[in-house]
């Protein structure tokens, strides 16, 4: 603390420090470091969960951290030896329930389902819409959108960065589901850079090709040319 009683905060504790000798670091590093050392996540329940694709288990997952839930959707056994099919899909109440065209999330899900019940394996659905920036924030962006901004500049001027999305939970469950090593379903390169360093091998990283429809041609160009995704 200040002298005076107030909190003292990261600009004014240089002196402090250097006067003792001690070194320092700021809150948000405490919770990077107990993301990665830490196990957060626990797993509440798991049912049997037959869909239109396959049979399937469904494991409901609970983050100690902020009391939010994530569901594993797996199929067959997972083996730590081998190489486990993998899906992290981030939740999109518009595209995975009402197939919006204006993304290309429900199809993608559809198609990552599809192939896991045919081969085996996981799929993450973790409960971080619209790139992390929650349902309201979403609509209100597709406004933008409809005003001729791209998804990057949407969220932008929104306050936001282009992607909030954290994977360090999917990395913990599906490290506490037995997966060591992952043929990975998808066409986001960061996705893979966000799943490695918590133990997790990325042995293969699989492509989703969904062909482009006249209402997703912007989004899916914006995702090819700003985030990097192979399409
Ligand atoms: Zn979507």
């Amino acid at each position: 603390m200040n002298d005076d009683g107030t909190m003292a905060r990261v600009g004014q504790l240089g002196a402090y420090q250097q006067r003792h000798g001690l070194k320092a670091c700021t809150i948000a590093q405490l919770i990077e470091y107990r993301r990665r050392s830490e196990k957060l996540v626990h797993r509440e329940q798991s049912v049997a969960m037959p869909t239109a694709f396959g049979d399937f288990t469904c494991h409901l997952y609970g983050i100690d951290t902020d009391a939010s839930h994530h569901l594993a959707l797996t199929r067959g056994e997972i083996d730590p030896e081998y190489a486990t099919l993998v899906r992290v899909h981030s939740e999109c109440l518009t595209g995975d329930v009402f197939h919006s065209k204006r993304c290309d999330c429900g199809d993608q899900l559809a198609a990552a389902l599809e192939r896991i019940a045919s081969e085996g394996g996981v799929l993450l659905y973790l409960r971080q819409e619209g790139r992390g920036i929650g349902l309201p924030a979403k609509i209100h962006a597709y406004k933008l959108q409809e005003q001729g901004l791209d998804t990057v500049e949407a969220n932008e001027k929104l306050g936001f960065g282009s992607d909030l999305r954290d994977y360090g939970m999917g990395a913990q469950i599906l490290c506490d589901l037995g997966v060591r090593r992952i043929r990975l379903l998808t066409n986001n390169p960061r996705k893979v850079i966000g799943l490695e360093g918590y133990g997790l091998e990325i042995v293969e990283q699989i492509p989703i090709s969904i062909p482009a429809n006249p209402h997703n041609a912007k989004y899916l160009e914006t995702k090819r040319l700003r985030m990097g995704h192979l399409l």
